[in-house]
C-alpha cells in the first residue's frame, strides 16, 4: 500500500510543474517594471543587479540540490521520487518557492532598498527559470549527441546514476570548484 503522504507530496509536486514556466517570467517583468518606472531605479543598476542575482542563483542551485535536496527530511523524500522518476513531472510548487524567494529577499530590500531588492530578485528568478527549462529539456527532449545541450544532458545523467557529483543542473561551474564534478565518459 502507498504511503498517503508520500501521495499527497507527489500530487503537490505535479501540480508545481508546469506553473513556474507560465508564473516567474511575469514575476520578472513586474519586479523590473516596478523598480524602473514606479521606484525610478536607473536601468543600467536594475541591469547589474539582474546578473548579479542570476549569477546568485548558480550557487543556490548547487548548495541546495546538494544539501536540502540530497540530506533534508522532507526535501530528500520530494526529490528522492524524481531519482526514481525523472521523466516524471514533478517540481516545486509555485507559491512555495515564490514565498521563499520574497522572504529570503525581505532582509536585503529592508538594509538597501526595495528597488535593488526587487532587481536582484528578479534575476534569481531569472536563473532559476533557466535551471526549470534546463533540467525539463535534459530530462524530456531528444538532444543529438555533440550538441550544446548534451552537454547538459550527460552531466545530469550522470548525478542520476551517481548522487554525488555532479550537483548543479545549469550551472556547471561550482561542481568544478567545489570538487563534485564528473566529466561523462
Ligand atoms: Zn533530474
Ligand atoms: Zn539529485
Amino acid at each position: 500500500m502507498r504511503d498517503t503522504s508520500k501521495t499527497w507530496l507527489i500530487k503537490l509536486m505535479e501540480t508545481g510543474y508546469w506553473s513556474d514556466f507560465y508564473v516567474y517570467p511575469f514575476v520578472v517583468v513586474a519586479l523590473l517594471a516596478c523598480a524602473i518606472f514606479k521606484l525610478h531605479f536607473p536601468w543600467w543598476n536594475a541591469g547589474l543587479l539582474l546578473i548579479g542575482g542570476f549569477c546568485l542563483w548558480g550557487f543556490t542551485e548547487y548548495f541546495t540540490h546538494r544539501y536540502l535536496f540530497h540530506h533534508a527530511p522532507f526535501f530528500k523524500v520530494g526529490h528522492g521520487e524524481h531519482h526514481s522518476r525523472p521523466k516524471a513531472h514533478l517540481g516545486t510548487p509555485t507559491l512555495l518557492t515564490l514565498a521563499a524567494y520574497v522572504l529570503l529577499s525581505w532582509p536585503i530590500a529592508l538594509v538597501t532598498s526595495y528597488a535593488v531588492a526587487g532587481c536582484l530578485l528578479a534575476g534569481f528568478i531569472s536563473g532559476y527559470y533557466g535551471y526549470v527549462i534546463c533540467h525539463h529539456i535534459v530530462h524530456n527532449w531528444k538532444i543529438a549527441p555533440g550538441t550544446f545541450l548534451h552537454r547538459y544532458k550527460k552531466f545530469h545523467d550522470i548525478h542520476h546514476y551517481h548522487q554525488v557529483v555532479n550537483f548543479g543542473v545549469s550551472w556547471m561551474i561550482w561542481d568544478k570548484v567545489f570538487g563534485t564534478y564528473q566529466k561523462s565518459p
